[in-house]
């Protein structure tokens, strides 16, 4: 039996046969870290005058959550860079967003303090700590200013929440780190892991990702090594074809594909092909308009609504 092959039997001893889209919600552009290597906020940071004007509307990440719940996403976390907000005015968007899914959430906010997190508490699933690479050399080199230990702190005392971290494969990791990262999932009893495949972004030191194989590697690997811990998958518009392989490797599901953007586009439809190549029954939709227009009819705050109808005019057209 190959490796593929493996995850495969070890997921469907431990997980029903269906997976779903995980949506992330993001609350800002702006990081007050700015400085990882790879990431697309450090090279906006600069020209980034006012905070404020860098956070999305409230309304737009409400919309968001009602597409999520109408749709049969899941929203994967709520997130967004360091101190985006005071933390009275986090918690009330989460509160909000939490009764809109009629969900608790997962939260994917940086380094959380324990009075924050207690505060937060009554909305949330669980925490990510976004750590990004495993091996503490490389991870000092490419985010210089956010340790890993301040994250093991915040996962330590993350008391009664599941716990979960996100990993980007292709920063330069080596096989041999997985075991780092498989002691990791042990001493802190992790719930959940996130895997992403590296973007490059212009104006990064990175101008690719990983092959499919170097990403199905560490996917796979951690399933056989992990049976009853949830992995979730990120692909993009361009990796849209390894979403049938990223499934076989013992993934749960797939988040991270731009769902609002591309809903009925040529790219969404291979993304359901994928689904079906795999076997598993799709809970979300990424192309189905009669169910999005059926959002038309919800009662809500009309600043909302109107907002809710710009997001469907632009989802609905078909795109190639
Ligand atoms: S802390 Fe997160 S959002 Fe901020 S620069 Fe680093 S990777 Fe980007």
């Amino acid at each position: 039996m190959n490796l593929l092959e493996q995850a495969d039997e070890v997921y469907r001893k431990n997980f029903p046969n269906s997976t779903w889209f995980g949506k992330c919600i993001f609350i800002s552009w702006y990081c007050d870290v700015g400085t990882c290597k790879f990431c697309y906020r450090s090279t906006i940071k600069k020209n980034i005058k006012s905070i404020e004007n860098a956070r999305r509307t409230p309304k737009s990440i409400f919309v968001e959550a009602l597409l999520a719940k109408q749709l049969g996403w899941r929203i994967e976390f709520l997130t967004g860079g360091y101190n985006i907000y005071p933390i009275e005015k986090l918690v009330d968007i989460t509160k909000r967003v939490s009764e809109i899914y009629n969900n608790k959430l997962w939260l994917n906010l940086g380094v959380l303090k324990e009075e924050d997190l207690k505060l937060l508490k009554p909305y949330t699933e669980g925490i990510v700590a976004s750590i990004e690479t495993i091996n503490t050399k490389l991870h000092d080199k490419i985010c210089p200013n956010k340790p890993i230990d301040k994250y093991e702190e915040m996962l330590t005392n993350s008391k009664n929440l599941k716990k979960s971290i996100a990993i980007v494969i292709g920063l330069g990791e080596k096989d041999s780190d997985m075991d780092l990262l498989f002691d990791f999932i042990k001493k802190h009893k992790l719930d959940r892991i996130t895997f992403y495949a590296l973007k490059p972004v212009k104006g990064t030191p990175y101008t690719k990702g990983p092959t499919t194989d170097e990403y199905l590697k560490w996917v796979a690997n951690t399933r056989i090594n992990f049976p009853k811990l949830e992995i979730i998958t990120g692909t993009t518009a361009n990796r849209v074809n390894e979403i049938s392989l990223l499934l076989k490797a013992g993934s749960n599901a797939i988040t991270k594909f731009p769902a609002t953007k591309l809903f009925n586009s040529e790219k969404a439809r291979i993304f359901e092909q994928e689904i079906k190549k795999s076997g598993r029954i799709f809970l979300s939709t990424l192309t189905d308009v009669n169910k999005l227009k059926e959002l038309k009819n919800i009662e809500i705050e009309s600043n909302i609504k109107e907002k809710l109808i710009e997001y469907i005019e632009v989802m609905e057209k078909l795109k190639s």
